[in-house]
C-alpha cells in the first residue's frame, strides 16, 4: 500500500482531517450506497436475527456471517475456534490498522420462539436491535467499502464475534487478544454494540462475580440438631458484606442476585450457596470490594465454628469466580476519542461519553485503544422479547462508523 496517508500527520487536526474526507467525492458515493440500500439492510437484520445464537451457542450464526463476509468480498474471511468470523478489506499481507466488531450472541436460549415482525421503520423481535443492529452496521460499512473507489492507507479486519453477552464473560474478545497473530497488531478497535448514534463509550465499567458456597454433613432437623448448618453460615457472611460502604464516585455497586440452598424444611442443608455482583468504574475499587467480600465470607466462617465449636469444622466454603471484566479507561488524548468527536461535531451529534460493559473492555484493560459506539436508528426493550429496532435515519450511525473509520486508517487522494 502507498503511504501518503494524512490521517496521523500531526499538522492535521482530526477535525481537518474529517471535513477532508467528507469533502471526497468517492465518500459522497459511499453515503448514498448506505442511504440506499436501508432495504437491503433491513433484510439482512430480519434474517441474522432469526438464527439462535445463546452465549456458547454461536455456532450456526458464525457460519451465517462467514458467508455473508465472503459474499461481500472480504478477504482472508474464516472461522476460528470459538467461533468469531473475521474477513479483511484487503488481502491478508496488509496487517490491519484497525478492526470493526460486532457481537454475534445474543441472551435469548436456542428455544426461544423467534417471532419477527416488520412495522413500516420498525422491526420487531429478540436480538433484533442487540446486536443484529451492530452487525448489520458493521456489513453496510464493509459493503459500501467494498463498492466505492477509496483506497484506504490501512488494512481493516471486520470481527463478528462470540461471548460477549452474560456468561460469555467477553470471551469472544479475550480470546482474539491472547492470539498473536491479532494482539500484536491490533491497536485499534471500534465495536459496534446495539442502535443509536448519541453516545460513544469511553469507560469500561469492570464486574467481578462470584458464586459462594457453604457445605456441610447435613441431616435430620430433630435427631441431627446441633449439626452446622451452612444456610447459616451463608445468612451470616451476607449480612457482613452488605454493610460494606462504597465510593459513589467512581460509582462503585454490588448485589446479592441469587440465593440458593436446602432441599425440605425438616433437614439441614448440605449446601447453600449466593451469587454475587460487583461493579465498579475503578479498578482500585473493584479489588477493594473482593477483598472485603472474601473477608466478609472468612469471618463469617470462623464466627460460626465458633458458635457451632467442634461440629463446626464439618462445614467447609469456596468461593469461585464466574465472571470477570477489567475496568478501564480511554485515554484523553486518545486518537480514537479525538476522532469520534470530530466526527460528531460534523455530522451535527451532540453525543455523551458513557460508563458501559462492552467487548472493549478487553483491549482497554491493555492499554490499546477502543471505543462503542452504536449501529444507528433507534432500539429499545433489549434482552426482552418485546425488543425493537426503528431503521429512521439509520445511515447517520453508518455514516458516522465509515468517516470514523476512514479517519482512522487514512485515505489516499
Ligand atoms: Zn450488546
Amino acid at each position: 500500500m502507498p503511504n501518503h496517508s494524512t490521517s496521523e500527520n500531526a499538522a492535521i487536526s482530526p477535525q481537518q482531517e474529517v471535513a477532508r474526507l467528507a469533502e471526497m467525492r468517492a465518500v459522497h458515493g459511499a453515503f448514498l450506497y448506505l442511504h440506499n440500500q436501508e432495504m437491503e439492510f433491513r433484510r439482512w437484520q430480519m434474517e441474522l436475527a432469526a438464527v439462535p445464537a445463546p452465549p456458547f451457542g454461536e455456532a450456526a450464526r458464525s457460519q451465517w456471517l462467514r458467508l455473508r463476509f465472503l459474499a461481500l468480498g472480504l478477504h482472508d474471511v474464516h472461522v476460528d475456534e470459538l467461533g468469531n468470523v473475521f474477513g479483511q478489506l484487503y488481502p491478508e499481507s496488509t496487517a490491519p490498522v484497525l478492526a470493526i466488531s460486532a457481537h454475534i450472541d445474543t441472551v435469548f436460549p436456542a428455544d426461544t420462539p423467534f417471532v419477527f415482525q416488520e412495522q413500516g421503520t420498525r422491526l420487531l423481535g429478540p436480538g433484533i436491535s442487540d446486536n443484529a443492529s451492530g452487525v448489520v452496521a458493521m456489513m453496510a460499512v464493509a459493503s459500501a467499502l467494498r463498492q466505492s473507489d477509496l483506497r484506504l492507507s490501512g488494512n481493516v479486519v471486520f470481527i463478528g464475534n462470540v461471548g460477549e453477552e452474560g456468561e460469555g464473560n467477553l470471551r469472544g474478545m479475550r480470546h482474539i487478544f491472547a492470539d498473536d497473530r491479532w494482539s500484536n497488531v491490533l491497536h485499534r478497535l471500534l465495536v459496534i454494540d446495539g442502535a443509536g448514534t448519541d453516545t460513544y463509550v469511553n469507560q469500561a465499567l469492570g464486574s467481578k462475580r462470584f458464586e459462594i458456597t457453604f457445605r456441610g454433613p447435613g441431616g435430620h432437623s430433630w435427631s441431627d440438631f446441633g449439626t452446622p448448618n451452612p444456610i447459616l453460615f451463608l445468612c451470616r457472611a451476607l449480612a457482613r458484606f452488605s454493610e460494606t460502604t462504597v465510593p459513589e464516585n467512581p460509582r462503585t455497586t454490588f448485589n446479592i442476585g441469587v440465593v440458593r440452598g436446602g432441599t425440605s424444611v425438616n433437614s439441614i442443608p448440605e449446601t447453600a450457596s449466593a451469587r454475587v455482583d460487583l461493579r465498579s468504574a475503578s479498578k482500585e475499587e473493584l479489588d477493594k470490594l473482593e477483598t472485603r467480600l472474601r473477608s466478609a465470607v472468612s469471618g463469617a466462617h470462623k464466627e460460626g465454628l465458633l458458635q457451632f465449636r467442634n461440629a463446626g469444622k464439618g462445614i467447609s466454603v469456596d468461593i469461585e469466580s464466574i465472571g470477570d471484566r477489567p475496568a478501564a479507561q480511554l485515554s484523553k488524548d486518545a486518537r480514537m476519542l479525538q476522532v469520534i468527536r470530530a466526527v460528531d461535531a460534523h455530522l451535527g451529534i451532540h453525543s455523551l461519553p458513557r460508563l458501559a460493559s462492552t467487548d472493549a473492555n478487553i483491549p482497554l484493560s491493555l492499554g490499546r485503544e477502543a471505543i462503542t459506539i452504536g449501529a444507528g436508528g433507534d432500539g429499545g426493550g433489549a434482552h426482552t422479547l418485546r425488543e425493537w429496532f426503528d431503521c429512521s435515519h439509520r445511515d447517520l450511525g453508518l455514516k458516522r462508523i465509515l468517516l470514523a473509520l476512514l479517519a482512522l486508517t487514512g485515505v489516499n487522494e
